[in-house]
């Protein structure tokens, strides 16, 4: 390549960086469209270790090799899009939200517009950008979310940052608060170099993780991180119910405790300033929406994919982990609910709350066994059992003699 061939090529890339920034994007990096064979390899480790996570499909080739998915692929342009924000920084009539036990909380990557629709927007707009100053139609294909291992690969080889010991990606001076997009485009583009692993001798996530779910530097067991279990349709396991706190969808632990994320830079979107939904959800408030009701509150947000029952469920869980009496005729009510999840997990959670000072544990206990009588689907016949198992123990004739 000639000199000057090159010298257009580093222009075009600083004149992407450039407008990139001014549409809100934190860092853009460059990468060839070489495979991705090694990283292809420790998924296909991880997966045979049961440690992958069940949203990610299976490794179609053209996850591993750009190629594939786009012939006459040259260059993919990664970029990161910062979305943390202060709570008092969040605007509009769902922004507001206290500390109070009856709230749940979302994961600070939920709080904004659904980022698929936003990065996909920014990256259609990189595209026509890309294609305006090469002055030819170029073949170009977006990806938002392609899978944790591989989109955190090209991140990483394209300059963007590293990949923490959490797994999740660090950019230098924008901490891990970042949602990361690609687009993959037969224009040949100069590649950056990597950055080198930041983390050092740092353990503060392995250590905060509540379900010491990080399991080696970089490799997080899927099966017991919590923003993975908060998601997922089926019972949530009995030993994360009380790790799950009052989280209702995804958890920033391994993040929050990230040193890197001590002085993260805040958003300039207004997409991820203005929540669709309330960031610290009532939980009274989630468990008696219906169909419609959530459609309207919660089809904008990031949190709202996975469907009313699922958010509706770790209400449930929140509430027994919540240690406020008031939670308990909201929990009496679940179990008269259609779905066997909402009342084997509110069994659960009752059980739980038994314990608390203030409440009658007579009442749940009584409240239990007409749910037994009645109850005819297995497991949450099975958690109603259990949870009976579980409460204190009443008082006896001969007791405290
Ligand atoms: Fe790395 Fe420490 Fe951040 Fe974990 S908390 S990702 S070890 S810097």
């Amino acid at each position: 390549m000639s000199m000057t061939a090159t010298a257009v090529r580093d222009q075009l890339k600083a004149e992407l960086k450039a407008y990139a920034a001014a549409l809100g994007v934190t860092a853009l990096g460059v990468t060839t469209a070489e495979p991705f064979e090694a990283e292809a390899g420790i998924l296909r480790e991880r997966r045979r270790a049961g440690l992958t996570s069940r949203f990610e499909p299976e490794t179609p080739t053209a996850r591993r090799d750009p190629r594939e998915l786009l012939p006459g692929a040259r260059s993919i342009v990664a970029v990161g899009v910062a979305y943390h924000a202060r709570p008092s920084r969040l605007r509009g009539p769902e922004a507001g939200g206290s500390g109070s036990p009856l709230r749940g909380w979302l994961s600070r990557y939920a709080w904004g517009e659904d980022y698929h629709r936003v990065l996909h927007r920014i990256l259609a707009r990189l595209i026509v950008f890309l294609e305006a100053r090469a002055s030819r139609s170029l073949r170009a294909v977006a990806w938002v979310d392609t899978g944790p291992l591989i989109e955190r690969a090209v991140a990483r080889r394209a300059g963007l940052g590293w990949i923490g010991k959490h797994g999740c990606l660090i950019v230098p001076g924008a901490g891990s608060y970042v949602f990361l997009g690609e687009i993959v485009t037969d224009l040949e583009l100069k590649p950056d170099r990597p950055v080198p692993d930041g983390c050092g001798s740092c353990n503060r996530c392995t250590e905060a993780c509540p379900t010491r779910a990080i399991v080696f530097p970089g490799v997080v067991d899927a099966r017991r991180c919590l923003a993975e279990v908060s998601q997922w349709r089926q019972p949530v396991p009995e030993a994360l119910r009380r790790p799950m706190a009052r989280r209702l969808f995804g958890c920033d632990t391994c993040q929050e405790v990230c040193p890197y994320n001590r002085h993260a830079p805040e958003t300039v979107l207004a997409e991820f300033l203005t929540p669709p939904a309330p960031p610290r959800p009532d939980l009274a408030e989630l468990l008696r929406l219906d169909g419609s009701g959530f459609r309207t509150r919660w089809a904008r947000s990031a949190a709202g994919w996975r469907g009313k029952k699922v958010l509706q469920r770790n209400a449930v869980i929140a509430l027994g982990n919540s240690g406020d009496p008031a939670a308990l005729p909201l929990l009496l009510a679940c179990l008269d609910d259609r779905r066997p999840q909402i009342r084997g997990h509110a069994a659960w959670a009752l059980a739980r709350l038994a314990g608390v000072p203030g409440v009658d544990a007579g009442q749940v206990r009584r409240a239990l066994g007409r749910a037994l009588e009645v109850e005819r689907e297995r497991w949450a016949r099975a958690e109603i059992l259990m949870a009976l198992d579980r409460l204190p123990r009443p008082a006896g004739p001969g007791d405290g003699d």
